[in-house]
């Protein structure tokens, strides 16, 4: 077994460890789990320092999570957008293939909560594979899952390959926590195999600067090395990061440890995360606090995934307005400048 299988077996999935270790009555978290697993790597479970901080919000099951009867539980319409099952299409050139039901921790917020962690899926990578080389328009193939990371690297080399007969297939990407909660994955063996598909992006998804650990670091390096690019995807998450001061520390560490911020997220409408939900007005907040203020690669877009599959819709702080041919810009300090639109 290699350090991280090991690290994966040793992972807390009953409610049970988590009393034994901070003394709270699970008794409430055991509904919980029989819905939506439980499952903590003793690496992410290190950096609880507290009961309701915001790792522990993000990992351990709550009550409130049975409780959300008001959202839908797939209101992305992923179900429905799907050709065959397992694969998303919802925009024109390209594609979300479902590679991995299981996660190194399963987060609470997941907007795949309906499925992910849950044994039965029903996905055909055959079938899906098969689509993908039947559709042209195809050019840009996002894995996701679950977490594609958890597959070993026997089976990730075989998709992959895959996706690299078919000539129209510009470009891979893969979706994955496994920096954050499972760090010690990302082996040099890992990112030897990785390089062999180039051009492959990655995008991993930091929430907290405390998620930002040395065996983090130093596995986003290892990929960066490989000369993988890496991107980021945060989920705005209330009482974890709905805070301009925290979001600025989560994104500067990013670009400190060579990942590019790409997009906060607005918590999408999922059944079973309405406690972690902040308004809209917070995220542009978030955003006003980030601009100017500090390097624009720290400054990703905050999106808005529309609900029924409409696509994902960027935002930004309200900054201008025109008086006929001259537009009045309002900068970071919140100063009105006139530009003159000679074009
Ligand atoms: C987010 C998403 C994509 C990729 O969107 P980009 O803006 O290109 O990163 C593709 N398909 C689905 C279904 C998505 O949710
Ligand atoms: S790692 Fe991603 S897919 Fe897995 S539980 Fe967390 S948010 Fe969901």
């Amino acid at each position: 077994m290699d350090a991280w299988q090991k690290q994966l077996a040793a992972a807390i999935t009953e409610p049970g460890e988590i009393s034994a270790r901070f003394g709270v009555d699970v008794e409430p978290l055991r509904e919980v789990v029989a819905r939506y697993p439980l499952r903590i790597t003793p690496h992410y479970l290190s950096l609880i320092e507290a009961p309701g901080d915001p790792i522990w919000r993000q990992c351990i099951p709550d009550p409130q999570e049975l409780s959300d009867h008001r959202q839908a539980p797939d209101p992305l319409n992923e179900e429905g957008l799907s050709p065959v099952p397992g694969l998303i299409h919802r925009y024109p050139d390209r594609v979300v293939l479902l590679v991995s039901n299981a996660c190194a921790v399963y987060c609470r917020f997941c907007m795949r909560k309906r499925q992910v962690g849950c044994g039965s899926r029903n996905t055909n990578r055959a079938a899906a594979l098969d689509y993908i080389a039947k559709t042209p328009a195809i050019r840009d193939v996002i894995l996701s899952g679950g977490d594609p990371l958890l597959l070993s690297d026997d089976e990730l080399a075989d998709i992959l390959s895959r996706l690299r007969t078919i000539p129209h297939v510009e470009m891979i990407r893969i979706g994955s926590r496994v920096p954050v909660t499972l760090p010690s994955r990302i082996t040099s063996r890992l990112c030897r195999l990785l390089k062999r598909f180039h051009p492959l992006y990655l995008n991993t998804h930091f929430n907290h600067p405390r998620e930002l650990t040395p065996h983090a670091a130093a596995a986003c390096g290892r990929l960066a090395d490989a000369g993988i690019p890496l991107g980021n995807q945060t989920v705005l998450l209330k009482g974890v990061n709905d805070d301009p001061a925290v979001m600025k520390r989560l994104m500067q560490g990013l670009l400190a440890i060579r990942v590019r911020p790409y997009y906060i997220h607005q918590l999408d409408l999922v059944r079973g995360t309405g406690h972690f939900r902040t308004g809209v007005r917070r995220g542009l907040e978030i955003m006003e606090g980030l601009r100017g203020y500090t390097s624009g690669l720290a400054t990703p877009y905050y999106v808005i995934d529309l609900p029924g599959g409409k696509g994902k819709v960027p935002l930004l702080p309200d900054n201008g307005e025109w008086r006929g041919n001259r537009l009045l810009l309002r900068n970071y300090h919140g100063e009105c400048i006139e530009y003159e639109d000679l074009g």
